[in-house]
């Protein structure tokens, strides 16, 4: 059984499907994939996550503002643990810094991080960190600004086994994408084989970043063990093990989902 740790269900491409949703969650269902994280990146969109996704079975969410969405406003942190007192939010999220794509709003993407801290250690859940080229701030963000014992993510990982040995001591989570899959990506290969498998998670990021032998085509849940293959051929184990084993670390870390 897979998890896919960090999906967008509310922007999964339904066409193949005849738009409809549930015959999308079938065919991951299909690929052994059973339980799946919805990650929230703007309030605006939330309410509609939570009311008509996450009340199916085996399907999470989690509530916050993606970095390049910290336009829209910033949110109060009150806001953010209101929210995440809901029964099937297990995480707050997505947050972090991307300077890749907006150093611009360096600033904005700061105040806004630390706020889901905040909300985060108030609520005691874990983080969904979204990080690019902002190393150095996101580690000392979450140092000063996070609980570890609550913890986070840090999601479609991409960057140095530096940033990502410093975020463990944090007692964070690492999770890798189907970029790791990518035939460009053998830096990042060599960081899988580095992190112990006790600390990673895999996700899909879907509908973007399509593992091989997908790629081009728009990402599906039902796509994620390509990720964990991928992953089992670095580590020279089974990919049984992977499953096995990053289904543990996110429960580990989505305590709440552990509870239902
Ligand atoms: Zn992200
Ligand atoms: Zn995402």
């Amino acid at each position: 059984m897979f998890i896919d740790s960090h999906c967008h269900l509310d922007k999964i491409d339904l066409s193949p499907y005849d738009n409809d949703f549930d015959a999308m969650l079938a065919a991951a269902r299909d690929a052994s994939v059973d339980t799946l994280l919805s990650v929230s990146v703007d309030m605006g969109s939330f309410p509609a996550l939570y009311e008509r996704i996450a009340a199916r079975e085996g399907i999470f969410v989690s509530v916050g503002v993606h970095p390049l969405h910290s336009d829209e406003g910033l949110v109060e942190v009150s806001r953010l643990v209101e929210e995440a007192a809901r029964a099937k939010v297990v995480a707050i999220g997505e947050t972090g810094l991307d300077y890749y794509y907006d150093a611009d709003s360096a600033e904005l993407q700061q105040e806004s991080f630390k706020r889901h801290l905040e909300a985060a250690a108030q609520a005691q859940l874990p983080v969904i960190v979204h990080t690019r080229d902002a190393r150095d701030d996101t580690l000392r963000l979450i140092d000063a600004h996070g609980d570890s014992r609550s913890a986070g993510v840090l999601h479609c990982f991409t960057e140095s086994l530096e940033m990502a040995m410093a975020a463990i001591e944090m007692n964070y989570f690492i999770s890798f994408s189907g970029i790791v899959t990518f035939r460009n990506a053998e830096a990042l290969r060599q960081v899988v084989r580095e992190v112990p498998l006790e600390r990673i998670l895999i996700e899909t990021d879907a509908p973007y970043l399509a593992p091989v032998p997908y790629r081009g085509k728009k990402n599906e849940p039902r796509y994620v063990p390509a990720v964990a293959q991928c992953i089992a051929d670095l580590k020279g184990v089974r990919v049984e093990e992977i499953a096995e084993r990053t289904s543990e670390n996110f429960y580990q870390l989505f305590r709440r989902a552990a509870a239902r």
